[in-house]
């Protein structure tokens, strides 16, 4: 059995598409549609034809390019049961704790609800990939639309507890920014300086952050440190529980 394959590729002004690709059956998969275009541009570039979409959630930068690829492809389109009503081109829906087959590898799906409500990732166990949508990024972790912050930082912890070694991607390259800001709550972590010049480099040579992996975000990304002693006296929060922390943390980036 091969191993999955994924190609990431930048799509519309800061949202990635990636592709999961099964070299033994030919199955591939688009992680949400940002355009159309784009996300066909790449499966002709691998030379790729088009099987499953597995959407993260409601939002049009994420969904808005599934039925044109759909009627093309004909296409399995999965995504999140509790945004069935938002998603119309869904042909099968899941929640938290479902799980199916891709390729030789399993598919658990992770609700992660707070930025949207229905927000679901993809686990691809085998393979130590997670799909986190617009809940965790490099960094940072999405804004709070429709939750609110103990939902939020629940669903970090969600992914926080997965293996280090986990590979992320997730729906966008607001990495430079996120590092900016991070610094402003952890300035004394020294490996969030390195990152953040690391990125900065990227950045300006047209590079993409990401993926990133569990084990980096747990160093560095404020968002899953809300734990984290010199953060909280940074905070003056020495004794408020993580939810309020992280609470603190998530207003102040808003406010930013
Ligand atoms: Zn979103
Ligand atoms: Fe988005």
């Amino acid at each position: 059995m091969s191993e999955l394959e994924f190609y990431q590729f930048p799509c519309l002004s800061d949202n990635y598409g990636v592709l999961v690709h099964d070299p033994d059956s030919g199955d591939t998969a688009a992680i949400d549609v940002p355009d159309a275009g784009t996300v066909q541009a790449a499966l002709d570039e691998k030379g790729w034809k088009l099987t499953h979409v597995l959407v993260t959630h409601h939002h049009f930068d994420h969904t808005q390019g599934i039925e044109e690829l759909k009627s093309a492809s004909g296409c399995k389109v999965i995504g999140p049961q509790a945004e069935k009503a938002k998603i119309p081109t869904l042909d099968e829906t899941v929640s938290d704790g479902d799980r199916f087959g891709f390729g030789g590898d399993m598919v658990d799906v992770i609700s992660t609800p707070g930025h949207t409500l229905g927000m679901i990732n993809f686990h691809f166990r085998e393979s130590r990939v997670v799909f986190t949508g617009d809940t965790l990024f490099a960094m940072g972790c999405g804004r709070i639309f429709e939750g609110d912050a103990q939902m939020m930082w629940d669903s970090l912890c969600k992914l926080a507890g997965l293996p280090a070694e986990t590979v992320v991607y997730c729906g966008h390259e607001y990495t430079l920014a996120n590092a900016k800001f991070a610094l402003t709550v952890d300035p004394g972590n020294d490996a969030l300086q390195k990152r953040a010049e690391e990125v900065a480099a990227l950045r300006a040579a047209g590079k993409p952050t990401l993926p990133t992996t569990i084990g980096t975000e747990l160093a560095t990304n404020p968002f899953l440190r809300a734990a984290n002693s010199e953060i909280r006296s940074h905070l003056a929060m020495k004794s408020e529980s993580d939810a309020k922390v992280f609470a603190e943390i998530r207003h102040r980036k808003d406010n930013a």
